[in-house]
């Protein structure tokens, strides 16, 4: 058993810069997370004068994201909690966490696949004059996902 408290402290200090890094690689690397994306769907729901085929079509693919998304964040959760487990059983940067944090970056990086796909998905049901206001917006969400 650890009974140095400075020895907690430190370890209390990692998971924590830990837990706050995995929140800001996770924000990168999602580039085009789920805030853009809700600015996507405001453009795409309110401005676009979708006919109701169009959103009959576009309800369907809405399911089906909210459904591989939801999937994907549980397994972003898992992963997370990999990540403390291994780093109660290492106290420190060990193997046990470098592997449980790749497996998370390979998380996130599906959850990006799946969010650009249901973007272009998004795009296929428009008319060429509604896909070009759409893709200005998703170029300006592009360049702006880093800051
Ligand atoms: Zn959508």
């Amino acid at each position: 058993m650890m009974r140095n408290p400075k020895l907690l402290a430190l370890i209390a200090l990692i998971t924590f810069i830990a837990a706050l890094a995995g929140t800001m690689v996770g924000r990168s690397l999602a580039g085009i997370g789920t805030e853009p994306v809700n600015e996507l769907h405001v453009l795409l729901y309110d401005e676009l004068d979708l006919t109701d085929a169009q959103r009959r079509n576009l309800k369907l693919l809405e399911a089906d994201f909210a459904k591989r998304k939801a999937f994907v964040e549980k397994q972003l959760g898992a992963d997370n909690a990999a990540i403390a487990n291994a780093m109660e059983m290492e106290h420190g940067y060990g193997a046990k966490v470098e592997a449980a944090v790749d497996r998370m970056h390979g998380t996130m990086g599906k959850l990006q696949k799946l969010t650009l796909e249901h973007v272009f998905a998004m795009r296929q049901e428009l008319t060429p004059v509604q896909a070009r206001r759409y893709d200005q917006v998703v170029a300006k969400l592009l360049r702006n996902a880093d800051k």
